[in-house]
């Protein structure tokens, strides 16, 4: 049994001008101790995805899933409960996730007193070891410091070990390195992974980047216009994507263009969430559009455990 296991799920919120559909269509399994990376761009529906996994959707979204599991519980009941036990957060912005006034002391002494009982050196020692699990060098120091002491590597690292405090086996990091410095980034991921082989985590990597999922994960999905289009292996959705999408979004990176030439950037945008769309939302974005693509759902093609929506036939994806 997959550890989160999401089968369309939608989100919808209710605004003064109707409903937005911030998530239309998701689909996610994730295996315990995999690294499952989703990615898309901006208003894809990924951040959105992760919150509802939380318990965090804003105040008043419908949301609706033929599954939506955690370890064999429905999110839709149990997701604030789980939350800071079981499932854990990494920020995209590791100083605004630490509070600036206090040090990092008495912050992971706070994480830890939420969690278990522990005497008061017991917990000094318990923050110690966590930091030091995380490869800050001298977690001594590091706890008798402020977050503005620390550079933004490091501060990223305390966010992390504050995760590890809560007890939490399943983390959802969201864009953890965009803040980050790419040589610092590159050692986050390193970290993670880690992690991950150590203490037998999983982890929800959400990315607007390619390569963060080629260095980082096991598994990928892509998502577009609130939609789960291609799921499988990294190697498979790297080195031989089915849908459109992901082929555009591997053509814009910047390793893919010749040495001086102009990097392929995907024409048009995302449709907005309060379109209704009939077929495939790619549609009008998508260099192989046939007729039928704008009006009518997709269907799934596989290649082994690597799948994706397109009406393109599987020989000519
Ligand atoms: Fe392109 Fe049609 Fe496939 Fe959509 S279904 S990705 S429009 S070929």
């Amino acid at each position: 049994m997959p550890l989160l296991d999401i089968s369309d799920l939608c989100v919808r919120i209710p605004t003064p001008e109707g409903e937005v559909h911030a998530v239309r269509a998701v689909s996610l399994r994730i295996e315990r101790g995999e690294i499952h990376g989703v990615i898309g761009e901006s208003g894809c529906g990924k951040t959105m995805t992760g919150m509802a996994t939380l318990g965090l959707a804003p105040k008043g979204a419908r949301i609706e899933a033929a599954r939506f599991h955690f370890d064999g519980a429905d999110l839709r009941e149990q997701a604030k409960a789980l939350r800071g036990k079981r499932i854990g957060m990494i920020a995209q912005d590791p100083a605004a996730a630490l509070n600036p006034v206090l040090s990092i002391a008495r912050q992971m002494d706070d994480v830890i007193r939420a969690h278990r009982t522990l005497p008061r050196e017991a917990r000094r020692r318990e923050a110690a070891d966590l930091l030091a699990a995380t490869g800050l060098p001298d977690p001594g120091r590091v706890l008798k410091s402020y977050p503005h002491q620390l550079s933004g590597g490091m501060q990223q690292r305390v966010v992390i070990a504050q995760a590890l405090a809560t007890g939490a086996d399943f983390l959802i990091a969201d864009e953890p390195t965009t803040a980050l410095d790419v040589s610092v980034g590159a050692q986050v991921l390193a970290l993670l992974r880690k992690l991950v082989a150590e203490r037998g985590l999983t982890v929800l990597m959400i990315t607007h980047d390619m390569d963060v999922i080629a260095e980082a994960c096991d598994r990928a999905t892509v998502l577009y216009a609130g939609r789960s289009v291609e799921t499988g292996p990294v190697e498979a959705v790297l080195q031989k994507p089915g849908h459109p999408y992901t082929r555009a979004l591997l053509a814009a990176l910047p390793d893919a263009a010749p040495h001086g030439a102009r990097l392929a950037a995907i024409e048009g945008s995302i449709p907005p969430p309060r379109t209704r769309i009939a077929g495939c939302a790619f549609a009008p974005r998508c260099p192989k559009a046939m007729p039928v693509c704008a009006a009518e759902p997709p269907p799934e093609r596989a290649r082994d455990r690597h799948t994706w929506l397109c009406h393109l036939p599987e020989d000519a994806a």
